[in-house]
């Protein structure tokens, strides 16, 4: 394995270098890790579905030897993301039909989420956003923000922004200064959030000077998204100290993978890890039903016995929410919102008083969880997911969801 010894350290933490050296070639991905048949497959079966790039930081934590290793199942192509996927949907959450404008997301009343670019610095096989991050012609306009920034600046309901992408940090610090610059001149934008990856993927990325635009502009917030302990390096940590000394509070939210964090002993070395690193848990996303992500899915019984088996057993705040998002909103994952199991679906009320029924095949290998949600009727009127190519066919559309 020869990948990218030799480079100075200066070099290694110019998080530009970074940027610019991101694996992207096969070749430079086989001189770090021995490719296995179906990842070279995979490569080649996803060309033009989604796109895959590795920073070289993130690719050194990888197991070279290993294709379980759960960094490498993260970012790595795998054959799974191309077979049949009955249940995975494009856009689960109706973010589109929420946008009023171009990637301005207004479903919560008060806050919106605002993707403000479709780049990332390296593309997690399960992202949410894969309808449009990677997607180079999908970029936004500088005059897409700016009507991004009318709409919240016309809408005086709206106290929180969230800005997202994509990952807002790979933009360069001028640009950014300029984007917080216009939000935070918004008299009625009382705190802003931003959600990034970059402590986990490109820690180089938090220097001195980026800190010093995001301090301009608190209060400000941040959410990063560690999904596992092997991501808790030394340099990440720095870069969290960093965001905190520049006075931005830093929390972290995780998506519960199959195989990579579906266990008591990983999720809990990774929650008791982010508070040494003063890094508050905040949600664990039961994973969406995304198409492609099949492999990475858990049942949501399996997601609400893992958070039974933290409670007690660590600090209190050292446990996020086990949280579900949905068109009604987000859904804690627990016995006050989850009513019941109807077949192939979990059914739970909404904070908006709607029933969601989400579709959620208990995996082969999670048999064992049946029972441990009482099983129910599908309740009348239950909204669920409708658009997917293959749900009408399974028989799961209880009623589509109304556009907004
Ligand atoms: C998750 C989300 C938010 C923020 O929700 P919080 O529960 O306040 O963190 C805002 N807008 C959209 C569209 C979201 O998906």
């Amino acid at each position: 394995m020869k990948g990218f010894q030799g480079v100075s350290t200066d070099v290694w933490r110019d998080w530009r270098w970074q940027m610019r050296e991101r694996v992207l070639d096969e070749q430079v991905l086989a001189d770090l890790v021995r490719l296995t048949a179906d990842e070279r497959a995979a490569i080649e079966a996803t060309r033009g579905v989604f796109r895959w790039s590795i920073t070289p930081y993130y690719a050194s934590l990888m197991d070279p030897d290993d294709p379980a290793c759960p960094v490498r199942r993260q970012v790595v192509p795998s054959l799974s993301e191309v077979e049949p996927d009955l249940v995975g949907v494009v856009d689960p959450l109706e973010e589109m039909a929420h946008s009023p404008v171009r990637n301005v997301i207004h479903n919560y009343r008060d806050r919106v989420a605002f993707c403000v670019t479709t780049e990332c610095a390296i593309y997690c096989r399960y992202c949410l956003r894969k309808r449009m991050v990677g997607d180079a012609e999908q970029m936004m306009s500088r005059s897409e923000l700016r009507e991004g920034i009318a709409y919240i600046a016309a809408h005086p309901e709206i106290r929180d922004v969230l800005v997202t992408g994509g990952d807002p940090l790979t933009y360069g610090d001028r640009m950014l200064d300029w984007l917080l610059g216009e939000l935070r001149a918004i008299g009625h934008v009382e705190i802003i959030r931003i959600g990034t990856r970059m402590p986990v993927k490109l820690p180089y990325r938090i220097d001195d000077a980026l800190c010093s635009v995001l301090a301009r502009h608190h209060p400000l917030w941040l959410n990063t998204h560690f999904n596992h302990p092997k991501e808790l390096t030394p340099d990440a940590a720095e870069s969290i100290d960093r965001l905190l000394r520049a006075g931005v509070p830093v929390g972290n939210q995780t998506v519960l993978l199959k195989g990579i964090n579906d266990d008591a002993d990983t999720l809990r070395d990774l929650f008791e890890g982010l508070v040494r690193m003063r890094v508050r848990p905040y949600y664990l996303y039961q994973s969406q039903l995304i198409g492609g992500t099949a492999a990475f899915r858990t049942s949501i019984e399996r997601g609400m016995d893992l958070m039974e088996s933290l409670r007690g057993r660590t600090s209190g705040f050292a446990i996020p929410v086990y949280v579900l998002d949905t068109p009604f909103g987000k859904v804690p994952l627990d016995r006050s919102w989850v009513m019941g199991r109807s077949g192939d679906h979990v059914v739970m009320r909404t904070t908006r008083g709607e029933t969601w029924a989400e579709p959620n095949p208990v995996p082969v290998s999670e048999e064992g969880v049946r029972g441990r949600l009482p099983e129910i009727p599908m309740p009348e009127g239950a909204h669920t997911i409708a658009t997917g190519p293959g749900a009408r066919e399974a028989g799961w559309v209880v009623q589509a969801t109304d556009a907004v």
